[in-house]
C-alpha cells in the first residue's frame, strides 16, 4: 500500500490518504469540498476513520471541521496544538476551531492494519507540531517540520520557536527514514534521512 498524495487548496499543502484497514488521512488541506472529491475517487469518505493532523495551520487542517461533521472522522491532534488553536490565533487572516477527538502527547501508536503510525512530538514550527512515523516501512510524515532537500518549517509564525525546531530535527535525525512525506512540495522515496540531516545542518547555521 502506497500513500496517495493530494495537493490541496488554498496553499498547496500535501494531504496523504492511507487506504489501510482503518482508512486514514494525514492532513486534509483547507477546502473540504476539494478533499471530499479527491478522497471519493478512491473510497467512500464515510470510511475514513482517522484524520491525523500534523499541526493546526488552516492550510493543513481547516477542512477537518467538515470531515468530522459530515463523516464522523476522528480528529487526532497534539495537546499543545489544541491549546494554540483555543488561543484563537490568526494566520494570514484565517482562524478556525475544531474539537479534536483524540489528543496526543507523543509516543502513541496507532494500528491502522498494515501500517502503524507512531506520534513524534516535534515542536518548533508550532508548539504542537507532530510527525507520524511508520517504523516497518521507515516512512515519515513530517508536516511543516522538515521538507525535502534540507528545507525546514518557518519559526516566525504564532508559537514558533527556533531552538525547539533544531531539537526536533535532532530527534528526527536519529530515526531510520527511507521515505519522507512532507507537508509541502516533493516526496522523497529513497534515503530520506540524508534530507533530514541536511535540514539539521542548515537550521543550526541559520536559526
Ligand atoms: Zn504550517
Amino acid at each position: 500500500m502506497e500513500p496517495i498524495r493530494f495537493v490541496t487548496p488554498p496553499l498547496m499543502a500535501n494531504s496523504y490518504l492511507l487506504l489501510d484497514e482503518k482508512p486514514s488521512l494525514i492532513d486534509v488541506g483547507g477546502d473540504s469540498s476539494f478533499i471530499v472529491k479527491a478522497v471519493s475517487r478512491h473510497i467512500n469518505p464515510k470510511e475514513i476513520k482517522f484524520v491525523f493532523l500534523t499541526h493546526s495551520h488552516f492550510d493543513h487542517a481547516m477542512a477537518c471541521i467538515d470531515l468530522k461533521r459530515w463523516f464522523g472522522c476522528k480528529i487526532v491532534m497534539h495537546e499543545k496544538e489544541f491549546e494554540l488553536l483555543k488561543s484563537g490565533y490568526t494566520l494570514f487572516g484565517y482562524r478556525f476551531y475544531v474539537e479534536p477527538d483524540i489528543i496526543v502527547k507523543g509516543g502513541e501508536l496507532f494500528d491502522l492494519g498494515e501500517l502503524e503510525l507512531e506520534v513524534i512530538h516535534t515542536p518548533g514550527h508550532t508548539p504542537g507540531s507532530v510527525c507520524y512515523y511508520e517504523p516497518k516501512k521507515k516512512w515519515l510524515f513530517s508536516g511543516d517540520t522538515v521538507f525535502a532537500h534540507g528545507a525546514f518549517g518557518r519559526v516566525d509564525l504564532p508559537g514558533g520557536n527556533a531552538f525547539e525546531l533544531i531539537e526536533s530535527l535532532k530527534k528526527l535525525a536519529e530515526l531510520d527514514v527511507e521515505r519522507l512525506y512532507p507537508g509541502h512540495e516533493d516526496v522523497i522515496e529513497e534515503n530520506a534521512k540524508e534530507h533530514i540531516l541536511k535540514a539539521l545542518e542548515i537550521a543550526k547555521i541559520f536559526l
